[in-house]
């Protein structure tokens, strides 16, 4: 049985992509009988906030969104140090004392929109100890990836062939404030859910050679991948909820669920006209070859969210 997951950060407040992101999750899953789970990314303590995981399964909810499982991150900590060890017992860890300021020094940009990280301190160890070093460590810890081509290919077409450590550097796994890190965390809450598909927005798909390389080292098998359309702003950016622009609540204000259902469909190409429809609505006609494939740029005006059309967009 295919398992799949969606795994928003609650670092912000719902806005629209974060919605679209989850309807398409939904929509797949549902689509083929996968087993879905809701998985709350909260582990960073610097940016997550618990007002925006209530405030992330009230709007899913209230969408009309469900779920067969619900995993908070800061749950899975024992997994997370498990992989740790083990990576830590393979001799793949080390401490890396480089500023944000050196690695910007670098000056080469990851594809990521980061700074690619050149490797200074490759050959620096873990501080010796009985458990595992990576403990006692009071810097940040990089993961040293083997330096190799990863080939693949997600289920829309989209190369994702990267060497990881050729575009991105070794990966940061635990940060200096002892936060386990993104690529880690994500990677080892798909394998122990046992996720055969991962359906997420296009910002992610360069990242995935990294956890690809990941999940080789540590013997998991790989999910079949899927990246989607974004939303974004007129001035170009992803339209994101740390931008605050639209927030649930003024999404709320506006629609009821299902004309917001409805609108969300017309953004990605699933319905002609933002008529209104609940997700269970929008089931029997789901394909991914009816959802759009370019970005969709996006106005929110007193009329609600409006598709902005190429020749409208300003120079
Ligand atoms: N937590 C990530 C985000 O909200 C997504 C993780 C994933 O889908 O792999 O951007």
């Amino acid at each position: 049985m295919n398992v799949a997951r969606f795994a928003p950060s609650t670092t912000g407040q719902p806005h629209p992509g974060t919605l679209l992101a989850a309807l398409l999750c939904w929509l797949d899953a549902r689509s083929c009988g996968a087993r879905l789970q809701l998985r709350f990314e909260n582990i960073d303590p610097e940016r997550c906030r618990p007002v925006y995981l209530d405030a992330m399964r009230d709007a899913l909810s209230w969408l009309g969104l469900d779920w067969d499982e619900v995993v908070l991150q800061t749950d899975r900590t024992s997994d997370h140090e498990a992989a740790l060890d083990e990576l830590a017992a393979a001799g793949r860890l080390y401490p890396c004392r480089c500023s944000r300021a050196q690695i910007r020094a670098g000056g080469r940009r990851a594809p990521d929109g980061g700074w690619h990280y050149g490797g200074r301190c490759r050959d620096r160890s873990l501080p010796a100890s009985v458990q595992g070093g990576w403990r006692a460590c009071t810097e940040a810890i990089r993961l040293r990836l083997p330096a190799e081509r990863i080939e693949l290919v997600d289920e829309g077409g989209l190369d994702l062939s990267q060497d990881p450590v050729a575009a991105c550097g070794d990966p940061v796994v635990r940060r200096r404030d002892g936060a386990v890190a993104y690529h880690l965390a994500c990677t080892v809450d798909d394998a122990a859910s046992g996720v055969t598909r991962i359906v997420r927005g296009r910002d992610l798909a360069v990242s995935t050679a990294t956890q690809v390389a990941l999940q080789r080292l540590l013997g998991y098998s790989s999910p079949r991948y899927r990246h989607h359309l974004l939303l974004l702003e007129e001035r170009g950016g992803k339209l994101a909820k740390l931008h605050g622009s639209v927030g649930i609540a003024a999404l709320r204000r506006h629609y009821d669920a299902r004309s917001l259902c409805g609108a969300l469909a017309h953004l990605a190409g699933l319905r002609a006209a933002p008529a209104p429809a609940s997700p269970q609505e929008l089931l029997p006609g789901f394909s991914w070859f009816r959802v759009r494939c370019d970005d969709c740029t996006v106005r929110w005006s007193g009329s609600g969210l409006e598709i902005v059309q190429p020749a409208q967009k300003r120079a």
